[in-house]
């Protein structure tokens, strides 16, 4: 990334945590799913399928502004694999000039300095990469090994922020692996990030003594600043429930590709109603709601954004705020979640 589109970013990014910081009242983050289609079949994925067609650029476009009226700071573009579909340019494009900051995240697979270019003409800030392991195996071809090619077509041509996560825990086979990407990603100058996960039957349990030692040498060599924001990991790491507030609905917005916004990918269904039809009061419903599940969540980019309300507006139960808001549309669907 061009050291001057590096400090216009860093100048962006603080001033929408400025505003985040004097105003709760709309989302910094919102995650958009263009395409549920995906390349891949990881064993671990719920979020894919393989015959789904890419959804209209108008109806893109038409979410995007709604979320740009809803005075959203960032807008990631998720999947599936969203490089799959065919007017993702424009999609990031409307991202900008809408005047928000465009985040993407991406299998890797399609990559050529072709594709990096044009996304680079397109205003892209900033793209994710997870991969899982260094040889592809029966649960993931998010390799290392089959990506590296693409990684250093990304580190030639890319004029946006590049983020290589690794993962540990969840009974992943080499927990060595984590540290072998993210020394790679710092050799090509990217930042890193480490994911601790679950295990496959969901759940909480402490990191073997192995997997914690590496969990410590990735978090050194990652983002300072991430590592900072990722405290909740350490509690994860060590199988112990965390105490946060989750905003999602409010403060994170996830919207599938059907234009329905869920707390998350994790919790789709609530509150399930179409994002053209999302109200500040749904927001307010939201953000104040305590979310049965954030003891033991490992979504980073959402405890990243709840660290910026975690300090004011205590949250209250389903049940509390069903009997606040008595018989008004979406409570009753949040106390079923519940
Ligand atoms: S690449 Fe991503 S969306 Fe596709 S199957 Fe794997 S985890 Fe799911
Ligand atoms: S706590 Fe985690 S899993 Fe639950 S709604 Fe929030 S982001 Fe989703």
């Amino acid at each position: 990334m061009r050291k001057s589109k590096f400090l216009k970013l860093k100048v962006r990014e603080a001033s929408f945590i400025t505003r985040a910081l004097i105003s709760s009242q709309h989302p910094v983050l919102a995650h958009l799913i263009p395409m549920r289609r995906c390349n891949l079949a990881c064993g671990y994925c719920n979020e894919y399928d393989h015959t789904s067609k890419p959804i209209d650029i108008e109806i893109v476009k038409s979410r995007l502004d709604k979320l740009a009226d809803l005075g959203t700071s960032i807008v990631t573009i998720s999947g599936g694999e969203p490089m799959m579909h065919p007017e993702l340019d424009q999609i990031i494009h409307h991202i900008r000039v809408r005047g928000m900051i465009a985040g993407l995240i991406s299998n890797g697979y399609y990559f050529t300095p072709e594709r990096i270019k044009r996304l680079n003409k397109a205003g892209l800030e900033y793209l994710q990469i997870s991969i899982d392991n260094v040889e592809p195996d029966e649960v993931s071809r998010k390799s290392l090994r089959v990506l590296d090619k693409k990684l250093r077509y990304l580190s030639e041509y890319a004029d946006f922020h590049v983020n290589i996560n690794s993962v540990i825990g969840g009974g992943i086979k080499n927990p060595d692996d984590a540290l072998t990407v993210a020394k790679r990603a710092t050799e090509l100058g990217f930042s890193t990030t480490v994911g601790v996960i679950h295990d496959s039957d969901g759940t909480l349990k402490p990191l073997l003594a192995k997997e914690k030692d590496i969990f410590q040498q990735v978090k050194k060599l990652g983002n300072k600043d991430h590592a900072r924001l990722n405290w909740f990991q350490d509690s994860i790491a060590e199988g112990k429930p965390y105490n946060w507030r989750c905003r999602a609905g409010a403060r994170y917005l996830y919207s599938c590709e059907d234009g329905l916004v869920h707390w998350c990918s994790q919790q789709r269904g609530y509150p399930g109603i179409p994002l053209s039809e999302y109200t500040m009061e749904d927001f307010d419903r939201e953000y104040n709601t305590e979310k049965w599940c954030a003891p033991t969540c490992t979504l980073q980019c959402v405890h990243q954004v709840g660290i910026l309300d975690n300090w004011r507006d205590p949250q209250k139960t389903p049940e509390q705020m069903a009997k606040e808001q008595e018989g008004r549309e979406g409570v009753g669907e949040m106390v079923r979640a519940d």
